[in-house]
């Protein structure tokens, strides 16, 4: 685990999930806490060999991958863990992110820790926007990933920008990254392209000074697919069918992970859609089925 400095107080750890460190007074304000327990101890490590103390925990939001170190760290260190309402709730219950992703109680293939992370505890509710209570930190809601995921700035221009944004390279991979609201993903685009900051750093993306190639690269891949989905409803098509139709489109991989990660991004395309009355729901035969307007 490497640290890299961004600017007088402000670093980073990169990894599959990119950690925010803000350091003032050799204490430490942690932007998420990586992919699992493991992430967690390395963290710990690094903080003991620098001699920094971890005071606080930001959550940007509840995933897995971002809170995966957070009972590690603060069982060794009694850190505050902070976020915002909604997210703090799977935060505390972690078994709801899988609960919500499948829509019941999980099955077992489900229950890992790719998306479900150990319990940890929120010791302080934050507002999406706004200074953070406590810290010299600013919070933006970047809704659109999950459920009330923030931005988080630092006071020397370094705004950690979370899951709004991935990399090309990702997007290339997987097709369909994890949105649950397509018009607040689109809205949260128009935000950061007005934003400014020295840096910005995505959770699972390459720092960088200029974020407009990588939000015309999201924005566009939502695009896509709200006119591949668009293309596959001239026929009534099941929620079903139209994952089926993409995953062999984008000739993607299936696990049980990948199928519910899949499926959240598909439902949130066809509310985006059916929203717009551009594509309507039909009942026929015992299937729920979707077909365009025009
Ligand atoms: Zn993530």
């Amino acid at each position: 685990m490497e640290l890299k400095q961004i600017t007088e107080n402000t670093y980073y750890i990169p990894g599959p999930t990119n950690l925010g460190l803000f350091v003032l007074d050799r204490e430490v304000i942690l932007i998420d806490s990586g992919n699992d327990e493991s992430a967690g101890r390395k963290v710990y490590r690094l903080l003991e060999e620098k001699g920094w103390r971890l005071r606080k925990i930001i959550n940007t939001h509840s995933n897995a991958d971002h809170i995966g170190g957070n009972a590690y760290l603060q069982k060794k260190t009694d850190c505050d863990i902070l976020a915002t309402t909604l997210e703090a709730v799977y935060i505390t219950e972690p078994y709801l992110e899988p609960f919500l992703l499948w829509g019941a109680f999980p099955f077992k293939a489900l229950r890992n820790k790719f998306l479900q992370a150990q319990p940890s505890k929120v010791t302080h509710l934050i507002n999406t926007e706004g200074i953070i209570e406590d810290t010299p930190l600013e919070a933006y809601p970047l809704e659109g990933h999950f459920l009330q995921m923030i931005g988080v700035k630092t006071p020397d221009g370094v705004f950690f920008i979370a899951d709004s944004l991935f990399s090309s390279d990702i997007i290339n991979k997987y097709s369909l990254t994890v949105k649950s609201n397509i018009e607040k993903a689109l809205e949260t685009y128009s935000f950061l392209e007005k934003c400014s900051a020295q840096f910005f750093v995505p959770a699972h993306a390459q720092p960088t000074t200029d974020i407009g190639d990588l939000i015309r690269v999201n924005k566009e891949q939502i695009e896509k697919i709200n006119k591949k989905i668009m293309h596959y409803c001239t026929i009534p098509s099941s929620r079903e069918r139209i994952l089926q139709l993409l995953v062999m489109d984008y000739k993607l991989q299936l696990s049980s992970v990948q199928y519910v990660l899949t499926h959240i991004t598909v439902s949130a395309h066809l509310s985006y859609l059916s929203d717009r009355q551009m594509i309507k729901p039909l009942f026929e035969e015992g299937k729920m089925l979707w077909i365009s307007t025009g």
